[in-house]
């Protein structure tokens, strides 16, 4: 287990001084300038206490999760911070400000079953550190939280961003969680009730947004685009819309052995060609399009038979519903050109879809300047997968995302990493990037 060591020795370890401008006010005794180093063996300390051999094992609703949640209450304690719980079990410390506008950073310390050490966590022990210095430079003008949202992963009950949409008032599917159950059986409501949470309560959580000014978050990117640019930080500019959709293709069965080629009607042919489709509809729509055929079923399905039906199933994503929009037009134009040309019958239903959701553009402008400040060089992109933060900003809180790279865009698995110097300026690019929300905040 990695230990805190006192800060002369930290200083010594990484062969630097701190420079003036990390200095805190000389009027606070306990002052202690930002410690990027800190995050980073705190990150450790915590992937130590609540690990194994097969990554992180923090599922939330879990006795490891508690565990997890109690460290990291252990290293607040020392803050002038409020600390509460509200009804849907997200943990919250508040410093306050002159103002009760509130600036918020969030993340979640819950994990996927054998998960990475850094998805999630990295934010709240990030924020944690910049709550540290903003609290040594005495009471700010704008109140500051931290929280750490309850079920982010939905790794047990399968249902994601729990926590952070009953705050943001979005949870309208109340009466399926109640249905919920794990693979042991146990139901959602009896597992939350073991950590004191009622379900029928949660969407009073809402009331903790009443006075937020703005939301950030950082995060790993979970992606590969930040490290095949050779950089270690990015802004966000919000998460993708989805659509998915089930593509149908009918032809006829018929035998394998008396049916020649060019009299059959193959259903399979229709699909095969819009999966390889795909590449061209995405290059034509660009800016990020990304679409997968991530499953086809076929019937008869047997290896003496053309396939007479075909189940197509199709993911759609980008950040712009206007291009969404022409991604479909260009699927349904090529479904209907296949089914021509292979003489099938095509239909298409939709089976799920969530809108694009857009950070706000000035802290989108704030981590973009937090980013060039500590790396140099900043990058804006889009976030592929869903964040607490896309439901914070869709509850009308402004909010901005920072990503820093993730080594072979790996997440979700124990081989889950960022270089430790990636993590440290991650550190540094949230405090800069709270600086300059709390001052715009104030204004
Ligand atoms: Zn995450």
């Amino acid at each position: 287990m990695a230990t805190r060591r006192p800060s002369s020795d930290r200083l010594r370890r990484d062969g630097r001084e701190p420079s003036s401008e990390q200095q805190p006010a000389a009027l606070y005794a306990a002052a202690v300038p930002l410690d990027p180093a800190r995050t980073v063996a705190e990150l450790r300390e915590l992937r130590q206490l609540t690990g194994n051999e097969n990554g992180a094992q923090r599922v939330a609703w879990t006795p490891v999760w508690t565990q997890a949640k109690e460290w990291l209450a252990a290293r607040l304690a020392e803050l002038p911070l409020d600390y509460e719980v509200d009804e849907a079990g997200n943990q919250w410390w508040t410093l306050s400000g002159a103002s009760e506008r509130a600036v918020l950073m969030g993340g979640h310390i819950d994990s996927v079953p054998n998960g990475g050490w850094l998805d999630g966590c990295l934010n709240v022990v990030a924020a944690a550190e910049v709550l540290r210095r903003i609290a040594a430079e005495g009471s700010p003008t704008t109140t500051v939280r931290l929280v750490n949202w309850a079920d982010e992963e939905g790794a047990r009950f399968g249902r994601s961003l729990f926590g952070s949409s009953a705050a943001a008032g979005s949870m309208a599917d109340q009466n399926e969680l109640r249905k919920l159950s794990d693979r042991e059986g146990v139901a959602l409501p009896d597992a939350l009730r073991e950590h004191g949470v009622e379900l029928d309560r949660a969407l009073r959580a809402h009331s903790q947004l009443a006075n937020a000014a703005a939301y950030l978050e950082l995060h790993i990117e979970q992606g590969p685009v930040l490290e095949s640019l050779g950089l270690p930080l990015g802004a966000v500019l919000g998460t993708f819309g989805v659509e998915r959709h089930r593509i149908t293709w009918r032809g006829q069965a018929a035998h394998a052995g008396s049916t020649p080629m060019d009299q059959r009607r193959d259903a399979l042919a229709g699909a095969a060609k819009l999966a390889l489709e795909l590449r061209q509809i995405a290059e034509r729509v660009g800016d990020g399009a990304v679409l997968t055929s991530g499953d086809v079923a076929c019937t008869p399905g047997i290896v003496t038979s053309v396939v007479e039906t075909a189940e197509q199933l199709l993911d759609m994503r980008h950040l712009d519903a206007g291009k969404l929009a022409l991604m479909w037009e260009g699927v349904r134009e090529a479904c209907e050109r296949f089914a021509q040309e292979e003489r099938l019958a095509v239909e298409w239903e939709r089976i799920w879809q969530i809108e694009p959701i857009l950070f706000d553009e000035t802290l989108v402008g704030f981590a973009d300047e937090a980013v060039r400040e500590v790396a140099g060089e900043s990058h804006r992109l889009p976030s592929g997968p869903l964040h607490d933060a896309a439901e914070v900003s869709r509850s009308g809180v402004p909010t901005v995302m920072l990503f820093v790279q993730s080594l072979r865009g790996l997440s979700h698995t124990k081989l889950e990493d960022t270089k430790p110097e990636h993590l440290e300026l991650a550190v540094q690019a949230l405090d800069r990037l709270a600086s300059k929300t709390l001052a715009w905040a104030a204004r």
